[in-house]
């Protein structure tokens, strides 16, 4: 898709380089830390990596105060989206998840047998827990929840969302998906781990690590949760390379550059932000690093308006409204972005 994009996009004249706001990518990373460290693993990936391997989950889950019998790796998290939706789908019966949310897990939820019952945010674009919970039966095998959700960026509230996990974890799988907890200001539900076998947290170093294209995941949840996770894969935690695991373990110890991410992202959507304010376009308040925004009373085609500076990635999850979601760049980036909308 990029590459036709890039193809069409090189044709503008005033137009020197696409600024890519599709897929929430950091657009920082990888740290220097982690790229220094990966040059270097290249030079040893004649090895299988176990060591880099059995080094990372014991640090990911000394983070958590976890072990590394917590956590099963892979490549990227939505392997482990998939993997545990199959895990699912062996109980046979149906799951639930909002709408709309994150979806790449669905397509292998359904082929393997998983009926899905979407349902609705509420008008506000939360995740309604309440109408999810009205949602389920006897037959639900698994829960999908993203926090903070996808393509909205809404964030459900810590005590609400543990209240739910207590109350629906004893009943079916709950998969709790965090690609973008390290930019919100509500917590990671790690803790609960150990309470609730059929709780499953997803975690990537795609987003705040800037390592998307490394793919770097990892699941967090109770040992014998793992253990049969570990089991549906081919070869157990062995989905990345050498060079991305090493790339993982600088990058999670390298704080400062998490943290200018953290404010760097912060600021950047703010820019953007204020220019929906001044167009009179509302939007979603964003704890992650895009931005949901509704331009039917707008009365001009955002998409293509931003697409016309070579500014490509603005998009509907929405069929049927003029709801779109942006990704945050740099700076920069989101300063074209902004002076694009306001043209
Ligand atoms: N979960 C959510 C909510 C996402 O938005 C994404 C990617 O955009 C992923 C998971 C998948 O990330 P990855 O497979 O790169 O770890």
């Amino acid at each position: 898709l990029f590459a036709a994009e890039a193809e069409k996009f090189a044709q503008l004249p005033d137009v020197d380089k696409i600024i890519k706001l599709s897929s929430n990518e950091n657009p920082h990373g990888p740290s220097p830390m982690a790229r220094k460290q990966m040059m270097e693993a290249v030079n040893g990936s004649n090895r299988y990596p176990w060591d880099v391997t059995t080094k990372l989950r014991e640090e990911i889950a000394a983070l958590t105060g976890h072990t590394k019998e917590h956590i099963v790796m892979g490549a990227g998290s939505s392997e482990l989206l998939g993997l545990v939706a199959v895990w699912a789908a062996l109980k046979k019966g149906n799951a639930v998840a909002p709408d709309p949310t994150f979806r790449l897990w669905m397509p292998a939820a359904r082929k393997t047998g998983l009926d899905i019952k979407l349902v609705p945010l509420t008008d506000k674009k939360m995740t309604d827990l309440q109408r999810m919970k009205e949602a389920m039966n006897d037959q639900t095998k698994l829960v999908y929840i993203c926090n903070p959700n996808n393509p909205t960026g809404t964030v459900l509230p810590a005590k609400e969302l543990e209240a739910f996990i207590k109350d629906i974890a004893p009943k079916a799988i709950i998969l709790l998906d965090e690609a973008y907890t390290e930019f919100s200001s509500e917590p990671s539900m790690a803790h609960l781990v150990n309470d609730y076998p059929n709780l499953v947290i997803a975690k990537t170093f795609s987003k705040i690590y800037g390592m998307a294209g490394a793919r770097v995941g990892y699941a967090l949840a109770h040992p014998t949760t793992i253990k049969q996770l570990n089991e549906l894969q081919p070869w157990a935690n062995a989905g990345a390379s050498a060079v991305s695991l090493a790339g993982a373990l600088a990058a999670l110890k390298d704080k400062t550059f998490i943290d200018f991410c953290k404010k760097e992202n912060a600021l950047a959507r703010s820019i953007f932000c204020k220019a929906l304010d001044k167009a009179g376009i509302p939007y979603i308040p964003s704890e992650t690093s895009f931005i949901y925004f509704d331009t039917s009373n707008f009365g001009k085609d955002v998409k293509a308006m931003l697409e016309a500076k070579g500014i490509v990635g603005a998009r509907t999850f929405e069929e049927g409204t003029k709801w779109l979601r942006i990704s945050v760049g740099t700076q920069d980036e989101m300063k074209k972005a902004a002076a694009a909308l306001l043209s």
